[in-house]
């Protein structure tokens, strides 16, 4: 055992108590003084839409399997030990997954707070389990209320989403609408809120991120971003309009517009936002066991396979603090997409390792 070890070991085994959290969060920052607090689980790669602009939430890599429930309990159990209090689950499509409800009751036993984002497609069936395994709450994705374009969109069906809305609030599941920001449904948001607002859900609108790794040419994505990306300051000037209050909160400082209705609706500008990264807390596991630092970047992933194999929690603390102290804030992709106008410029990155 080296001296990294026995501290870990007098912590986990001498020391643990609910309460600790805080003391982690002091002692394990990474080199810009930010703590792991959050690990967003891309639980499957698998996923029964097609959406035109999906990030695939930056897991790319391919040839190992899924992890399953002996591995997540040993992550959860490991992750506890430095800090992490809080989840998601996303993909692919978390709900294809048979375990998805086995999968949460696992992470709940060892953190403050499990949540799920889900295309819905599948949560009419689905909500009653998910209802009853503790999750805290749900985003669903909706990025039209038009079937036509919600195909075009997702190429999924906007009845089986809309039910499976309702199916899971009369369930009692908390429930939040996601909608990216695109050129095609600029002129459904206010609709989109107007639905939500009926319903006395809170709504996320999520700027578009230029990372669409499926495209590998550069050229090629700048040219893709500038067809989809709708106008995120155009929204806001109209939110801005229609607020009965606006706040600004932490983490990723996010706008949230309170409307007269009473719900929320958080503007997340994850890309053009310089003061994101500043609080952000959270790293990403994909579906085969590699800890991703950070979305805006394709590399250094940690390999947590081996730990979560061998059941070995301490190994699973190290490289999670491996992890944490290669985070770096900021867009780290090899190319950059201009916000001094409102129509995004390309600026290529020199030395960039990705777009060959
Ligand atoms: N299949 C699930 C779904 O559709 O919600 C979970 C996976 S999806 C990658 C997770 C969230 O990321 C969704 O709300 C989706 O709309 C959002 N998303 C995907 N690609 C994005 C992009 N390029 N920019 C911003 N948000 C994106």
């Amino acid at each position: 055992m080296d001296i990294c070890e026995v501290y870990l070991f007098i912590i986990n085994n001498i020391f643990r108590t609910e309460f600790l959290w805080c003391w982690y969060t002091l002692v394990y920052k990474d080199r810009y003084g930010r703590p792991l607090e959050a690990l967003r689980l891309i639980v499957t790669q698998r996923c029964n839409y097609t959406c035109t602009f999906c990030h695939r939430e930056g897991d790319l890599y391919n040839g190992r399997s899924e992890l399953k429930l002996k591995h997540y309990e040993v992550l959860a159990r490991g992750a506890r030990g430095v800090g992490v209090v809080e989840y998601k689950l996303t993909g692919g499509e978390p709900l294809l997954r048979n375990d998805i409800a086995e999968i949460i009751r696992i992470l709940v036993k060892y953190s403050a707070k499990v949540s799920l984002t889900t295309n819905g497609s599948l949560l009419k069936q689905k909500a009653a389990e998910l209802a009853d395994s503790g999750l805290h709450h749900i985003n669903v994705s909706l990025h039209s209320l038009r079937k036509d374009k919600f195909k075009e969109i997702t190429g999924g069906d906007l009845s089986s989403v809309l039910e499976g809305v309702e199916t899971a609030l009369s369930y009692g599941l908390k429930t939040k609408i996601n909608t990216v920001i695109l050129k095609e449904n600029l002129d459904e948001i206010d609709d989109i809120i107007e639905y939500a607002s009926n319903k006395g859900i809170d709504v996320n609108l999520i700027q578009l991120m230029p990372v669409f790794y499926y495209e590998r040419d550069p050229v090629r994505r700048v040219e893709l971003y500038r067809k989809l990306n709708g106008d995120v300051w155009l929204i806001e000037e109209g939110l801005r309009k229609k607020a009965s209050r606006i706040e600004l909160r932490q983490p990723h400082n996010r706008t949230v517009y309170v409307m007269p209705s009473g719900i929320e609706v958080t503007v997340i500008k994850g890309y053009s936002n310089p003061f994101a990264c500043i609080t952000c807390t959270r790293m990403r596991i994909t579906h085969d066991g590699l800890i991703k630092t950070c979305l805006y970047r394709e590399n250094p992933v940690v390999d947590l396979r081996e730990c979560l194999e061998k059941e070995d929690e301490v190994c699973v603390q190290r490289r999670l603090l491996e992890a944490l102290m290669l985070r770096e804030p900021g867009f780290k992709l090899p190319y950059q997409l201009s916000f001094t106008s409102q129509s995004p410029g390309l600026s290529r990155r020199e030395g960039s390792q990705m777009g060959e």
